[in-house]
């Protein structure tokens, strides 16, 4: 074979068109990959009805839920990024977005390193000048430079692996990180009850990360029945809410309720990318439970809000509300041990206990006169 096939796409809402590109020499620290299964991710889907918010190297393959074969490699390529030795025959998958490792991001914020200022990309391989690139798992093959690209990361397989579950690998890795990011805020405990927002292939990994995280009951919430809900309650959904048949948000809303029980769920995860989940999916809860956006991950879809940018900027959005028993004290240590650090009594206007006094305490507050009106009903109490 002397010419590998790709499937590129001019542009968005163009037809496939299969090119294609000449076999690659292989370097020595490169590795040609023939392509077993690539699944179709909703940033393809997103990708390819324009609202990918960057410029992108038109045209080129798309594809990065890919699972192949190493069918050449160069000789100084001998292990996975993980460490593990590959050779001809050895059973790959690699991601579409891999941190650089060495940029200012990457050095500061490892833990966000997906936020990497100069990410390892589509299209990265050859430069963006070059279509139809050699990459991207809509292809025959695929192939990887560590030398041109060293941020390339490529992941071994189990040899007994098929092919088609290590395409599940990419999708399912992120579906992990949501769950164990709402563990790192103790908003996850063992034997949680979870709601799903989404039945997409997302939706679907998130219900069986869930159950495999130790969540004790799981709810799906998408559409349609077949066959997205139906692969949802066998992947181990308790229960679904098809949206399709309850349209009305307040409706949801009392129907995942009635089904959770108690006080609500304790964590919900949005994996629909519908620019309302957040706002419906935060009343499926319980006080004081969890909220993880990961569906929202472009900005297209949400231009009125700015919800997706807790997904896009990776964020931690905390909420508070007022304090705990135990939390007093520490105010009050707090006032006594940096009673000379700060203008506290600055704050405060003093108003006498009268009616006119308390009646200006409230009008001054009101009108922003002051900072902290105050009334003062014993003034004896103060001196001293
Ligand atoms: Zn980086």
């Amino acid at each position: 074979m002397t010419e590998i096939r790709v499937a590129t796409f001019d542009g968005p809402g163009a037809d496939p068109v299969i090119r294609t590109v000449p076999r690659p020499a292989i370097g020595p620290k490169a590795a040609l990959i023939q392509i077993g299964a690539c699944g179709v991710c909703g940033t393809d889907l997103h990708i390819l009805k324009g609202h990918w918010p960057k410029p992108l190297p038109w045209p080129f393959t798309l594809g990065h839920e890919l699972a192949g074969v190493i069918v050449e490699i160069g000789a100084e390529l001998t292990t996975d990024f993980m460490g593990k030795p590959i050779g001809v025959g050895s059973k790959l998958m690699l991601p579409p977005l891999m941190p650089c490792g060495h940029c200012d991001w990457c050095l500061h914020y490892p833990e966000t390193a997906n936020k990497c200022l100069t990410p390892v990309y589509y299209g990265r391989y050859l430069g963006f000048d070059r279509p139809p690139h050699l990459w991207g798992g809509w292809s025959e093959m695929v192939y990887v430079d560590l030398e041109e690209l060293p941020g390339t990361k490529i992941y071994k397989l189990p040899d007994a692996m098929p092919l088609r579950l290590g395409a599940l690998s990419e999708p399912l890795t992120s579906c992990i990180r949501a769950f164990e990011r709402a563990q790192r805020v103790n908003g996850f405990a063992w034997n949680a009850t979870v709601v799903i927002q989404g039945t997409g292939p997302i939706g679907i990994l998130a219900v069986a990360a869930a159950l495999e995280m130790g969540a004790g009951r799981v709810i799906s919430v998408g559409a349609p029945e077949s066959p997205r809900l139906q692969l949802a309650r066998k992947f181990g959904a308790e229960a679904t809410v098809n949206i399709e048949e309850i349209t009305a948000p307040a409706d949801r809303i009392k129907a995942v309720r009635d089904i959770v029980g108690g006080y609500g769920a304790d964590l919900v995860m949005d994996c629909s990318g519908h620019p309302t989940a957040g706002p419906e999916g935060i009343e499926f809860l319980r006080d004081g439970g969890t909220y993880v956006e990961m569906g929202q991950f472009t900005d297209a879809g949400s231009i009125d809000t700015n919800w997706h940018r807790i997904c896009t900027k990776d964020l931690n959005v905390l909420g508070s509300w007022a304090f705990t028993a135990n939390d007093l004290p520490k105010g009050v240590d707090m006032l006594w041990q940096a009673r000379d650090r700060y203008p506290w009594l600055d704050m405060q206007t003093l108003y006498d206990f009268s009616e006119q006094g308390i009646s200006d305490a409230v009008a001054d507050a009101i009108a922003m006169r002051t900072v902290k009106s105050t009334i003062v009903p014993n003034p004896a109490l103060l001196e001293g």
